[in-house]
């Protein structure tokens, strides 16, 4: 059986000049990939109590979406700013130029419900820092923060360190 970083693909110099970009569209692509992928996900959340997946766009949709199909728990879309269309929360975050800033609808999370973040990769951990604030001020608590790809090198982690942080497979 293939292991999943044999699944993907890396391509250099994407989207900009010195990035190594990891693609899972390869991973998706491939049947036995994709399954791969949602189960070791899954895997990493055994034992862990939650109500809620909450996953960042885009890419956290198409991961967090089917782990909580699978364990049949709510899904909320962390969304780019103005593209959720009732009362939201929002947070700013730093990009490498300017700033982002994405929302959750006020009704999405409420005081205490525990909620897990997922993403397909963690770099600097700027998406994932905001997201979890997001929860917070609506008074839900991050229990655990779910990655399929790590890219150590960035120090993501270092931002999250409060929170319990996993991820499948990691890069240098
Ligand atoms: P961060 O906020 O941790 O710096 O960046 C993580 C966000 O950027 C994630 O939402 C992730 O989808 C995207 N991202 C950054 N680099 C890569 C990459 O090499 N591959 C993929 N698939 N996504 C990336």
């Amino acid at each position: 059986m293939k292991k999943i970083e044999e699944y993907v693909r890396t391509i250099p110099d994407f989207p900009e000049p010195g990035i190594m970009f990891r693609d899972v569209t390869s991973v998706l692509q491939d049947p036995d990939g994709l399954k791969l992928a949602i189960d070791s996900m899954i895997k990493l959340l055994d034992g862990v109590d939650f109500d809620i997946i909450a996953g960042a766009e885009s890419r956290g949709f198409i991961f967090g979406m089917p782990i909580a199909y699978a364990l049949g728990k709510a899904f909320i879309p962390v969304r780019k700013k103005g593209k959720l269309p009732c009362e939201t929360v929002s947070a700013e975050y730093d990009l490498e130029y300017g700033k982002a800033e994405i929302e959750i609808h006020k009704d999405a999370v409420r005081p205490g419900q525990k909620v897990v973040l997922v993403d397909d990769l963690i770099a600097t951990g700027g998406t994932m820092e905001a997201s979890c604030k997001l929860v917070e001020q609506l008074g839900g608590e991050v229990v655990k923060i779910l990655f399929l790809m790590e890219l150590a090198g960035l120090k993501g982690r270092e931002k999250l360190a409060k929170y319990d942080v996993a991820s499948v497979i990691t890069y240098e």
